[in-house]
């Protein structure tokens, strides 16, 4: 088996899914190679978490949501995700929740359940998965926790976050667009809500206010990237 797959190997050499360039590594058995992530810039330990919202706001009802963030959102991540997202590259998704799931246990994080951001029924259709999802399965494989995937869904087509320029039309744009399913009860849990990218964290925080809104006792955003120059905490 060993032989045959080295053979396939040298016969089909695989390419880096974020370069397209020959692959000298792989990654939760994904094909990258040792350049990209050498330009992929992980937040040092003591900058990974920060306040969720980069533009706090007067009456916020959850001020001060935790948010943990893994990789600089620029260069090859940019690609990375920009892969994901327009290339249906799911095992991409998978690779950054495996990272961003080791990430969180090496830095002692506990929770009683991960949830994923979930996206519209619309986009799900053009895409084809949910990159959020993808990531949350890994992440609750690592953490060794369930992922449940069917508590808030998105009713309301939004806007992409990342086509608005103007951080109140991307909150504006956000407010109301999750819904929680009755079915389920978060009571008393602490959550870890994930998603590819936090940029302003209005969507984490809309999220997260719904599932506080419905029980839970806490709840952890993450993201694989962010990019906001932070102004509620050290700058990286
Ligand atoms: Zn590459």
């Amino acid at each position: 088996m060993k032989i045959l797959k080295e053979a396939l190997d040298i016969l089909f050499p695989q390419c880096c899914l974020i370069c397209g360039k020959m692959s000298d590594v792989s990654i939760n058995k994904v094909p990258v190679c040792k350049k990209c992530l050498a330009d992929m810039v992980l937040i040092p330990k003591y900058q990974r978490w920060q306040f969720c919202l980069s533009e706090p706001y007067k009456g916020d009802r959850y001020p001060g949501l935790p948010l943990y963030i893994c990789f600089v959102y620029k260069g090859k991540v940019t690609d990375l995700i920009h892969r994901v997202k327009f290339g249906q590259r799911a095992e991409l998704a998978r690779m950054m929740g495996y990272l961003t799931g080791n990430s969180l246990k090496a830095d002692g994080v506990f929770v009683d359940a991960v949830i994923p951001i979930p996206l519209s029924y619309g986009r799900l259709m053009e895409r084809g998965f949910n990159q959020a999802e993808e990531m949350g399965i890994e992440i609750s494989r690592i953490l060794n926790v369930p992922v449940l995937t069917g508590v808030i869904s998105r009713p309301k087509e939004t806007k992409r976050q990342a086509e608005l320029t103007d951080d109140s039309q991307r909150a504006r744009n956000i407010s109301g667009a999750f819904s929680f399913n009755p079915n389920y009860s978060v009571y008393g849990m602490t959550i870890l809500l994930v998603d590819d990218v936090a940029t302003t964290g209005n969507t984490l925080h809309e999220a997260s206010s719904v599932l506080l809104e419905n029980g839970a006792d806490n709840v952890l955003c993450c993201a694989f990237a962010g990019n906001r120059t932070v102004k509620n905490a050290e700058t990286y």
